[in-house]
């Protein structure tokens, strides 16, 4: 990373500097978890199977053996490994893109008069539509062919890359029209059907939409795309607002529900984050307010996904809680990477050293099962069990001992442990109590491979 050198090396990212001078990035630990993505990169690299689509030559001629995984944070941290400057063409990918700028560009109501927002339980290029006669989302073909008919393109893209690479294959386009056969009949279906709005020509809108699946990305350009996405609408690179809120948050909802061909039930279920994937081994996928990645090999599987693709975003969610539904506060198993904000600590700290003085057990427990670390310090380096022992509050101390496992050899910035005060101030049961406990926590023997903070509360689980 870059930010510790003078301006000019930040090539204009606005939002880094600033995140950079006040130190508050969204994954603090930034190389740490780069290292983490290189080890799951490697581990993903080693899968082999798969077989690179083959119906146009543009495709084919791409190597098994290309792999390359890009992420930009919400502000602008980047890390890439593999291969992850050479272009490829979006394909699917490019759906949630023109979904999001047609609803940015028209607004909810209107695009949603002409396609609908339930997975469509179907082949992507199915001849389908729901029972009002509309395609069924705008992540299957027949609703990305509609919305052709609704938007302009190329500007939006580059801005949402920050301006970085965003090209188009005329090759592949010629192909797609050559070879798409079943999109001129999904086409012919939906003007029979009445799908257009009027004045829309069909055979303009497929043209277009073989040009959409022909733009060409990196995975650094890509990753910066999903991050405009992560990030609300904001490119992370440059500021800009690109996309409205809501035009993302619907992109999102349907990229989660549908964005994964006939793999998008097991996607949500699984790794439980929004990803479009296309044929050309791409994933774009993003992790909202944290980052957008986009992962490229070419080999797919049975539906059309990316192999080593899907075997990311799956190694990614069993390492760190990035789940929709992983729980942020009791899930001790994953890491969360994100920011722990400075303004929580202090908050957690008053709470801690308030319910300790009160004697307020029940404000302790909701603390402890909102995964507080027990032993926080306050400015003195004093912890709650100090200040319970000097209060002689021997329910809060055997609470703090028997329960949360809290450390009884602490000192403070007297250099006193928890039972000097209980000494100093005469409260015998405390001095007992607390006299008991130090012999235990010496005996105590950490399991192996446990984190003391996991031990703790998986302790504190078994006893509520
Ligand atoms: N050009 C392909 C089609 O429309 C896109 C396929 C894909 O990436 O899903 O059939």
């Amino acid at each position: 990373m870059c930010y510790c050198l003078p301006f000019r090396c930040f090539g204009g990212n606005v939002v880094l500097l600033i995140q950079a001078f006040r130190k508050k990035f969204i994954i603090p630990e930034f190389d740490s978890f780069a290292q983490k993505i290189d080890e799951i990169y490697k581990t993903v690299q080693k899968q082999r199977d798969g077989k690179v689509a083959d119906y146009i030559p543009q495709l084919a001629k791409f190597s098994p053996e290309l792999w390359g995984v890009s992420l930009c944070t919400v502000d602008g941290q980047r890390h890439s490994v593999g291969d992850t400057k050479q272009p490829f063409c979006l394909q699917s990918c490019v759906k949630p893109l023109q979904y999001a700028i047609s609803v940015h560009e028209s607004g909810t109501e209107d695009v949603h008069n002409f396609v609908g927002m339930e997975p469509s339980g179907l082949k992507f290029n199915m001849l389908s539509l729901d029972e009002e006669d509309k395609p069924h989302n705008p992540m299957v073909n027949a609703g990305a062919i509609l919305i052709s008919s609704l938007i302009k393109f190329m500007e939006f893209l580059k801005k949402m890359a920050g301006q970085e690479y965003v090209g188009f294959s005329n090759a592949t386009f010629q192909s797609e029209k050559e070879t798409g056969d079943r999109n001129f009949a999904i086409g012919y279906y939906m003007k029979e059907k009445k799908c257009f709005p009027s004045g829309a020509e069909m055979i303009d809108a497929l043209d277009f939409y073989f040009q959409l699946c022909s733009i060409e990305v990196t995975c650094e350009s890509g990753s910066i795309m999903a991050a405009t996405l992560a990030n609300g609408g904001i490119c992370p690179i440059t500021g800009e607002r690109v996309l409205s809120a809501e035009a993302v948050r619907n992109t999102l909802s349907l990229m989660h529900s549908c964005g994964m061909y006939d793999f998008s039930g097991q996607m949500a279920f699984h790794v439980g984050l929004p990803a479009k994937s296309g044929v050309s081994g791409a994933i774009l996928l993003v992790i909202p307010n944290v980052m957008g990645v986009m992962c490229w090999s070419p080999p797919l599987d049975r539906v059309g996904n990316s192999v080593r693709g899907i075997h990311f975003c799956q190694e990614l969610v069993s390492q760190f809680n990035f789940h929709n539904y992983d729980n942020l506060r009791h899930f001790v198993k994953k890491q969360d990477p994100r920011r722990q904000d400075r303004d929580d600590r202090n908050q957690s700290v008053f709470n801690l050293m308030f319910a300790a003085y009160s004697g307020d057990v029940s404000a302790l427990r909701r603390s402890a099962l909102s995964s507080v670390d027990m032993d926080l310090k306050d400015y003195d380096s004093r912890t709650a069990l100090h200040i319970a022992a000097a209060e002689g509050h021997t329910d809060v101390v055997k609470f703090l001992t028997e329960t949360c496992k809290a450390n009884p050899f602490v000192q403070d910035r007297w250099g006193n442990l928890p039972v000097d005060d209980a000494i100093q101030f005469g409260h015998e049961d405390v001095v007992k109590v607390l006299r008991d406990y130090q012999q235990d926590w010496k005996q105590r023997k950490k399991q192996p491979g446990e984190t003391e903070h996991a031990q703790k509360l998986d302790t504190f689980e078994g006893m509520v």
